[in-house]
């Protein structure tokens, strides 16, 4: 009981997130069910009656009279239902968009944490897997829903015409078998009959359901897997080479094959399973039927009801029938449906925490973006840029040059572990980053330094002690306003299978002459001029034939081209230039200081050459701060951690 309450919530629930997506989709589901289900009803009682006129021998013109009306009824109702149909059709092809859409908003919505999260990414699979492996999810349920309200509808039809046959009563005089089929007892019987074959639809419909739902959930895994291989080693060209190069066509064939055997084995059992149901079914079906034509003949032969109505009931009998099972089946179709809604709820119920300012000052200080120097935040701001182009000013905002436009950044004692985590990622942060500053960050791998940015950029909260901008506690900013004051290429930046310009932009109305110069200021002019598309030139062949592929070297100029564009007053560079030896790494890393020009900047290596420029270097070490100065004043302390980089490195790079 408990579990059909919970069932109940969730497809409860589960219809409110289809209004939620698809407004107006539930209401035109029911309209087309109404019309649906009467269609057939409409035509059988209107043959009835032209039966009926026929043996009671009515007037011609009465004959005429329900012949016209059947006609006129049924094109009626028929044309009814094919324009629901129609507007049905026309959101279903909505329905699956909106559906995809609703998760990618969510996905990103979500807290930074959630979505590096592996429980984010199982969940993610978790739905993926229902929806692929057995068509399970919110699309399902819209079938099922479907399905649920016609049958309810052609029940409700079939009753309301039956009902007639089981009140009727008797008042002639006949014998032997026809006075038991007119009495109340052969009502009963009949009754009991259609009922029990309903149940025993019940049970075997609901067993093949719920089998069927178990040799999916079975086959899930494999499914997955052979899914990724088609997806990352055999439809695509990233792999083409090393297939070829290395002969790898029989080992992808076998791994794939080993598990679409697997989905196989499903579908023959569905197959079984269905056979065995249907089998049952129509057997019992077979009997009731004719348990249905005896009992009504006979009724019609003691004289209780006229040939034509021997029609309407054995058909409206045999819809209550069909009526019941699909009812049945759509019910345990939805329950067991509600596998895969729960997923989808546990994924959409993640915590999304973020947007605004979300706790009160404790220092009376309010989170309002002014920077040190007394210029707002809107310097930075689409509308500011506009502002500025529109009076005619000096392209500033578009240089990246010039004005020094100024936030102080203080980390006050912070300790932060990953969640899920119990080491200490990092540990006693307190270190103030003053306005115009160079900060080079250093230290080994896995340090704290990536961790540290994410920090400063609130993609993670602290677990201890708080981050200010300008003496203002962050959380006290939204995460939009937040987010302004940085421009950030992480080690593993991203472009897309956009356009030039809509990469370096980040958006769909790109300013053509920014995206530009700031290509050029990134080093990536050459490149550029050869393109006959120029900024409009697509990334990557995913969608465009004329896309084009960009080296690793090229990718990170696109990405710091991007950070160029934002403009913002503080810009950090995490190591994107990994790939990169070291003398190209410095030759891009002065490169941006001299761009960056006023502004703050962050610079993060491992290699301790690439910040040789910066005049303040914080040196981290197994999460903490353990050492600050200048290159100068670190490189002679020679107990410390920078001494030991910088020796081993020289020596590593030395001829
Ligand atoms: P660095 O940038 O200096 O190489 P990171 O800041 O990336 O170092 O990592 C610091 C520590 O945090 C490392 O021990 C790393 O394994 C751990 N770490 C980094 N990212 C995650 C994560 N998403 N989940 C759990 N631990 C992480």
């Amino acid at each position: 009981m408990k579990k059909m309450k919970q069932d109940i919530y969730v497809i409860i629930r589960s219809l409110k997130e289809i209004r939620r997506i698809s407004p107006g989709h539930l209401g035109l589901i029911l309209l087309q069910a109404v019309f649906t289900a009467l269609s057939p009803f409409v035509t059988l009682y209107l043959s009835t009656q032209i039966l009926n006129g026929i043996v009671n021998q009515a007037e011609p013109r009465q004959l005429f009279f329900y012949a016209a009306a059947t006609l006129t009824a049924g094109l009626a109702v028929h044309l009814l239902t094919s324009f629901f149909k129609h507007l049905l059709n026309q959101r279903q092809y909505r329905f699956w968009p909106a559906c995809r859409m609703a998760i990618s908003d969510k996905m990103m919505e979500l807290d930074y944490g959630e979505v590096e999260s592996p429980k984010t990414y199982q969940l993610r699979q978790r739905i993926e897997d229902y929806e692929n492996t057995g068509g399970e999810g919110l699309g399902n349920l819209l079938w099922q829903f479907q399905a649920l309200v016609s049958n309810a509808f052609t029940l409700g039809f079939s009753v309301s015409l039956a009902a007639s046959l089981f009140m009727a009563s008797y008042k002639g005089q006949v014998r032997g078998i026809l006075a038991f089929a007119a009495s109340p007892w052969a009502s009963v019987l009949l009754l009991a009959a259609i009922l029990l074959n309903g149940f025993v639809g019940m049970g075997l419909g609901g067993k093949m359901v719920k089998k069927s739902h178990i040799l999916m959930e079975e086959v899930i895994a494999a499914n997955r897997i052979y899914g990724y291989y088609l997806e990352n080693h055999v439809l695509t060209y990233h792999t083409g080479k090393d297939i070829r190069i290395y002969g790898q066509k029989a080992v992808v064939n076998e791994e794939m094959e080993e598990h679409y055997s697997a989905g196989k084995h499903m579908v023959e059992g569905q197959i079984r399973n269905e056979a065995k149901y249907t089998g049952g079914v129509a057997a019992f079906t077979a009997m009731l039927s004719s348990f249905v034509y005896l009992f009504v003949g006979l009724r019609a032969l003691a004289g209780m009801i006229g040939v034509g109505d021997v029609v309407l009931y054995i058909g409206s009998i045999s819809r209550f029938t069909e009526g019941f099972s699909g009812l049945v089946m759509a019910l345990t179709r939805l329950r067991t449906n509600n596998d895969a809604m729960r997923a989808y709820f546990e994924f959409m119920d993640l915590p999304v925490s973020g947007k605004g300012g979300n706790i009160q000052p404790e220092d009376g200080k309010t989170g309002s973006m002014e920077p040190v120097n007394g210029q707002s935040l809107q310097a930075y701001s689409a509308e500011g840029m506009q502002a500025k182009a529109q009076a005619g000013a000096p392209e500033q905002a578009q240089t990246c040059t010039g004005q020094k436009q100024q936030y102080e950044v203080e980390f006050c004692n912070v300790s932060f572990r990953y969640p899920g985590t119990e080491t200490w990622a990092l540990r006693h942060i307190s270190l103030k980053f003053r306005a115009g500053e160079r900060l080079a960050v250093v230290g080994q791998n896995g340090s704290g330094k990536t961790t540290f940015i994410k920090l400063l950029c609130r993609l993670y909260e602290p677990e201890e002690g708080r981050i200010l901008l300008n003496g203002v506690d962050i959380r006290q900013y939204t995460e939009e306003e937040y987010r302004k004051v940085f421009s950030v290429v992480f080690q593993d930046f991203q472009l897309f299978s956009f356009s030039l310009a809509q990469n370096v932009a980040a958006g769909m109305t790109p300013d053509g002459d920014r995206v530009s110069k700031s290509l050029e200021q990134a080093g990536f002019g050459e490149r550029l001029s050869g393109m006959p598309l120029g900024i409009l030139t697509c990334l990557y062949k995913d969608f465009e034939e004329s896309g084009v592929e960009i080296s690793g070297g090229e990718a990170q100029k696109i990405a710091l081209a991007r950070a160029l564009y934002k403009d913002a007053p503080i810009v950090v560079l995490d190591e994107p230039t990994a790939a990169l030896d070291p003398a190209a790494e410095y030759e891009i890393y002065s490169r941006f200081n001299e761009i960056v020009g006023g502004k703050s900047a962050i610079y993060i290596s491992h290699r301790l050459s690439s910040c040789r420029f910066c005049d303040d270097i914080a040196v981290f070490h197994g999460g903490e701060l353990v050492q600050r100065g200048t290159h100068e004043e670190l490189v002679v302390q020679e107990e410390g951690k920078y001494f030991e980089l910088w020796r081993a490195q020289a020596q590593h790079y030395a001829g």
